[in-house]
């Protein structure tokens, strides 16, 4: 199953992504259309819409797509969890998923946009899955760590690199929320629907050249372990977003160094599931 966010309208997709069905009208009212709602009700979303009528579906554009969370009540990201990342970035491997930050809500999008680029920064990119919470998490094993999961999706997780290590105690969240920097989508897809729920294959490009390029079996932390480990500490409430984390290529850890420009795009993929397409401005001048 694929659900989206049509502008700020929950939707069932087709599987060949073109098609959108409107959920509150196809379920005549039983779920409403707030795409972010639906994540309290999983289950019982799920079994109805395991019958849902896609014959109707009527074309969009995925231009017209929200993130399929628009508003989480936590955003959990996880830093250097793939050991040529970590390597690349200076870092040897943690041994406990200690490197956690948040992307702020207000900086997470729909799957294809344009993104101004912070004056004097160095933009930069982390394509990454995203797994969404469909069932409240507290103290789960790894084994059952899947069967709290709504879905998968595509995440790029914008960084500022100097906004992020600034200042005497460094903390990530800022240069990694500023507006724009969440771009998630173009779906959420069921696990059940992708060949390998723990084998994925992501990667990015920039203007067609390949930048990044990983498969999620190499993760430090896998998805279970991720829910698991973080479940032991705190809550994890549907709805709920986590950024697993990105391969390596991304600019800060290349030779020389390269960042997000104006006029670059961005092409996003995670195989199976979609892309996120990015076109970079400069900040407008006042
Ligand atoms: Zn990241």
């Amino acid at each position: 199953m694929r659900i989206a966010n049509l502008s700020g309208r929950l939707i069932l997709v087709t599987a060949d992504g073109t098609g959108a069905v409107d959920v509150e009208a196809a379920s005549s009212g039983r779920f409403g259309s707030n795409p972010q709602a639906v994540y309290d009700r999983w289950d019982e979303f799920r079994s109805w819409a395991a019958d849902a009528d896609l014959s109707t579906a009527t074309p969009f554009a995925v231009e017209e797509l929200g993130p399929p969370t628009p508003a989480p009540r936590q955003v959990l990201a996880i830093g250097l969890n793939y050991s040529e990342h970590a390597a690349e970035s200076g870092f040897t491997v943690p041994h406990a998923p200690t490197v956690m930050f948040t992307k702020w809500v207000s900086c997470l999008t729909g799957p294809v946009t344009e993104v101004a680029l912070p004056e004097g920064g160095h933009t930069d990119w982390e394509v990454e899955l995203v797994a969404v919470i469909g069932k409240t998490a507290r103290d789960v094993s790894e084994a059952d760590a899947w069967d709290h999961v709504a879905g998968l999706t595509v995440g790029q997780d914008l960084s500022e690199r100097i906004t992020q290590s600034a200042g005497p105690s460094p903390q990530f969240s800022l240069g990694k929320s500023l507006p724009g920097f969440g771009p998630t989508g173009p779906w959420l897809v069921t696990p059940d629907e992708v060949a390998d729920r723990d084998d994925l294959e992501l990667g990015c490009s920039i203007n067609g050249e390949q930048m990044q390029k990983g498969r999620t079996r190499d993760l430090i932390f896998s998805v279970p372990a991720m829910i698991s480990r973080l479940s032991q500490k705190l809550p994890l409430l549907p709805g709920d977003v986590l950024f697993t984390g990105t391969p390596a290529g991304v600019g800060v850890g290349r030779e020389p160094q390269r960042f997000l420009a104006p006029g670059d795009e961005l092409v996003s993929y995670v195989t199976g599931i979609g892309e996120l397409r990015q076109r970079f401005v400069a900040t407008p001048t006042t």
